[in-house]
């Protein structure tokens, strides 16, 4: 077990309350258990969330889901005979390179499979309360107290050796110990909304997926193995905070009703009205000095978001949690030497992901009718290189 001394001393199990049930979250709980730390986990929501949005899950992350012991439960839905077509707005369909093979082979799953399989990690093994949330954190040299709040509206304290905020990228223990939202944002300006499918296009294939791309406004649907795609509509907007207060559905009819291509947009809406499984939020990448501060620690979308347009902000959660286990064990009783190892192993990885988010996102949400142009061009020379390269080695 991991301690710390008391006053006679003697050497106590040390204590960490991690807020948030994600992916950052239970990643960091599997390593600090392994540590011989007593993790506690504490979630907002009233119950374990499942489903999401799709997830191609790159070579990092593979590599951090085997090292945190969870990557054979993870359920793959890769589809074995993939295609992705680009259909233009008079209605003609281009095969172009598959959108979640742009580097080596990812997994394609969905968020909620992730979870699912770090659930697997903590299951009778870590305390979870759900509908509890931080309202107050005194941050100190050793140890914070925090106040948790249930949705009672009931209030403890409590003290824990360790702080970890894994809440997302509107996270509240930021705010509480770091500062506003405002102070570390950096709005790619698009908004997004996914959501999963409830069939798939009408004239498409199982394991097609498709981009209905315009420019400043795109529909891409992935697919995945046995269950239906997901969606994923992203559009560029001028005030990413008006536009995340307004109606999903009748915004997304407004801005892509003359988009509507075969009906796809019109049906993929009409999927919307029937799941309460969606996510409608503006794009912001988080950027921060530092990711520590006394014995407070922010871990994945909450410290570092690198937004969908990395592809990688699940593998980073992941890859923070490893992190975070190596560095205890390499620091076993000295926390702040641990605290300054995670952010220097981090930090690289991180800042070179962040590098190319706002160029990226013109992959997804061209900005112009160059970038509209030049992204077709690209999708299809990966495609005509990935067949060349297949017949050479074949
Ligand atoms: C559309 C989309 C596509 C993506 N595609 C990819 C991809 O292809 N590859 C990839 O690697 N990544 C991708 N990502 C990014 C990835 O999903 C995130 O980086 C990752 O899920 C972040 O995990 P997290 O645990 O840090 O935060 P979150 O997933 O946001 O989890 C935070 C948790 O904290 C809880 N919480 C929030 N506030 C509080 C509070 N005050 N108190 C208690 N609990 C709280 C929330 O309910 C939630 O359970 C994508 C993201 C999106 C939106």
């Amino acid at each position: 077990m991991a301690a710390s001394p008391s006053l006679e001393g003697h050497y106590m199990t040390q204590r960490a309350l991690i807020v948030g049930l994600g992916i950052g979250g239970m990643s960091a709980a599997i390593a600090l258990k392994r540590q011989g730390w007593m993790p506690v986990i504490i979630e907002r929501a009233p119950e374990r969330r499942k489903g999401g949005y799709f997830i191609g899950l790159r070579d990092e992350g593979k590599n951090a889901a085997a090292a945190l012991g969870v990557l054979d439960v993870m359920e793959k839905r890769t589809p074995e005979h993939i295609q992705f077509w680009d259909v233009r707005k008079d209605g003609t369909r281009r095969r172009i390179a598959d959108l979640t093979q742009e580097t080596n082979a990812p997994i394609a799953l969905l968020r909620g499979d992730i979870e699912e399989a770090l659930w697997h990690g903590i299951e009778g093994q870590v305390e979870v309360r759900f509908s509890t949330v931080p309202s107050a954190i005194v941050n100190g040299d050793t140890q914070a107290q925090v106040t948790l709040r249930t949705e009672d509206d009931e209030e403890t304290t409590e003290t824990y050796d360790l702080v970890i905020g894994a809440d997302g990228v509107r996270s509240t223990v930021r705010k509480l110990v770091f500062g506003p939202d405002e102070a570390f944002f950096h709005s790619i300006g698009t908004m997004l909304c996914a959501f999963p499918l409830a069939r798939s296009a009408e004239g498409f294939k199982a394991g097609d997926g498709l981009m209905i791309a315009d420019v400043k406004r795109t529909l891409t649907v992935f697919p995945l193995a046995g269950r239906p795609s997901t969606a994923l509509f992203s559009y560029r907007i001028r005030n990413p905070k008006r536009a995340s207060r307004k109606d999903p559905l009748s915004t997304l009819l407004q801005i892509f009703s003359d988009l509507d291509v075969d009906g796809i947009i019109s049906k993929a809406l009409e999927d919307l009205t029937m799941t309460d499984d969606f996510l409608f939020d503006s794009v912001q990448m988080v950027k921060m000095p530092r990711w520590s501060k006394g014995r407070v620690l922010l871990l994945g979308d909450s410290a570092w978001c690198l937004t969908l347009y990395s592809g990688m902000g699940a593998s980073a959660g992941m890859l923070g949690g490893q992190v975070l286990g190596e560095a205890l064990a390499a620091c076993p009783h000295d926390v702040d030497g641990a605290l300054q190892m995670f952010e220097a192993r981090m930090r690289p990885f991180v800042r070179k992901h962040q590098r190319f988010i706002v160029l990226r996102s013109q992959l997804f949400v061209p900005s112009n009718r160059f970038s509209l142009w030049g992204r077709r061009v690209l999708w299809q020379v990966l495609l005509l290189s990935r067949k060349y390269l297949s017949r050479m080695s074949a």
